[in-house]
């Protein structure tokens, strides 16, 4: 085992070992390859998250059939086929026209997809994700109510690149309170509707203070990623 692959396990062994019960790490493995990811797979780690179509796929068909894949990036309709075999959840989803397509093709295969509803919060303006109107708007919907083949089990939502913690703490509890007001509206009845994921590396603390259960965490496990190879 080479240096960074040691590095790999500790860190995922420290980070599980620090958040509470009841919270879950997606390792965030986008632009790392197969041997990192077998890495912290070895210590334990089930939960691994992608943000391309393109490189989930070959990853999750010669990695272990246990891990469950997360797909945390934006998504192009015309991908959904792709990824929707392999995927145990989605947790970017930030329009009917693509909750409708995870629809189509779950149900093509017989599965139920369980999916996030990503939420605009940070200030950026590049940033995917539903407003709260528009969001509230979708789930009284008639086309909504049809549609079987996928389970919304929560939100999800990022903060803004700051350093400024009580700024990021403030955007997290925003999500926080999208999640309280649409559970409310929407799923009061619902088990399944229980996750809020917000957190990543340089500030899942945080989220987890402000009620995150599942905390996404990338360049903390993996180091910071290397784009161009
Ligand atoms: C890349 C990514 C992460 C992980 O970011 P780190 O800062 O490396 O932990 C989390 N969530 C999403 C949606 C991402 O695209």
């Amino acid at each position: 085992m080479n240096k960074i692959q040691a590095e790999i396990q500790s860190n995922v062994k420290r980070i599980v070992s620090g958040i509470p019960q009841g919270v879950r790490l997606v390792a965030v493995s986008k632009y790392n390859s197969n041997d990192r990811i077998q890495a912290a797979y070895s210590v334990g780690q089930r939960f691994f998250g992608e943000s391309r179509a393109q490189e989930l796929v070959p990853k999750a068909q010669s990695l272990p059939k246990d891990i469950a894949w997360h797909f945390i990036g934006h998504l192009q309709t015309n991908k959904v086929k792709n990824i929707v075999p392999y995927v145990s959840c989605i947790e970017s989803v930030d329009s009917f026209r693509l909750l409708s397509e995870i629809n189509k093709q779950a149900m093509k295969i017989n599965k139920v997809i369980p999916c996030l509803l990503q939420f605009h919060i940070a200030v950026e303006e590049t940033k995917f994700g539903f407003d709260i109107d528009e969001c509230e708007q979708m789930l009284l919907s008639d086309d909504y109510k049809e549609l079987k083949n996928v389970s919304i089990i929560g939100v999800m939502g990022m903060a803004s690149i700051t350093n400024d913690i009580d700024y990021i703490r403030k955007e997290f509890r925003q999500i926080k309170q999208i999640y309280t007001k649409i559970k409310a509206n929407h799923f009061a009845d619902d088990d399944k509707f229980s996750e809020i994921s917000m957190g990543m590396t340089h500030d899942y603390q945080i989220a987890i203070e402000e009620g995150s259960t599942i905390v996404r965490v990338g360049s903390g496990i993996f180091g910071e990623r290397m784009y161009d190879n």
